[in-house]
């Protein structure tokens, strides 16, 4: 049974993977806009670095907790960036979270996500508004926790929540970054949705049916 779940995170990390391959061009052109170009790029090499190390994990007989960290600290190891980071640290804190024990229900997946989105807020310090992937993050983490409070099954909660992070990942076209590399060029931003925020509704849409099926 936690030998399944930690199938299901490798099957999420390659979808991840997926998914960045084919979006790498167009988040690069978002960055470019007011950032440095270069998430698209970011987010492939990550993600590549995390899929890898966490199928190599799971191949060991590591449990989901384990593959998660390990993909974690190879994504902050390789992807460069503040996304790569933060990303490598969303993931370990979260495969802390779920640990090896079992297959996480409703609760626990909660758990889990809040425990990704504290450890980015920890070390990004960005808060609503502030035109980052919080802004679909956290949208993310309310919404789901809110639906499974309300007795939802996981699948239900995770795929609700992640039309709501795509929804808000499209609203920050209206902000103005107040965080990271975008800022200096905060009035070139408007109009376009930010890329950390566009990535993270993707991949977190994408990982639902394995994570959350
Ligand atoms: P870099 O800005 O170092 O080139 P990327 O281009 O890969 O890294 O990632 C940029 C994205 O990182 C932004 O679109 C934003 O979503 C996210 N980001 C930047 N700063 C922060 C922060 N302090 N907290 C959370 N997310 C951030
Ligand atoms: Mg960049
Ligand atoms: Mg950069």
């Amino acid at each position: 049974d936690s030998r399944t779940y930690a199938v299901q995170c490798v099957a999420a990390l390659e979808a991840a993977r997926q998914s960045l391959h084919a979006a790498e061009s167009r988040l690069g052109d978002l960055d470019a806009v007011a950032g440095d170009g270069d998430h698209g790029r970011g987010m492939v090499r990550g993600i590549d670095a995390a899929a890898t190390a966490g199928a190599a994990a799971g191949t060991r007989g590591a449990g989901a907790g384990s593959v998660l960290i390990a993909a974690g600290d190879a994504w902050a190891d390789k992807a460069g960036g503040t996304s790569g980071v933060l990303w490598g640290a969303g993931l370990r804190a979260l495969g802390e979270s779920l640990g090896n024990q079992r297959t996480p229900g409703a609760e626990e997946l909660a758990a889990g996500i809040t425990a990704f989105a504290a450890r980015i807020t920890d070390l990004g310090k960005a808060g609503p508004g502030d035109k980052t992937m919080m802004d679909a993050l956290l949208p993310f983490t309310e919404s789901f926790t809110r639906l499974v409070q309300e007795g939802a099954e996981p699948r239900q909660a995770w795929a609700s929540a992640g039309l709501e992070a795509v929804a808000a990942a499209e609203a920050t076209a209206a902000l103005r970054p107040l965080k990271g590399r975008a800022r200096p060029l905060a009035e070139k931003s408007l109009g376009t949705p930010d890329p950390g925020a566009t990535s993270l509704a993707m991949i977190f849409t994408v990982m639902g049916p394995f994570l959350a099926g």
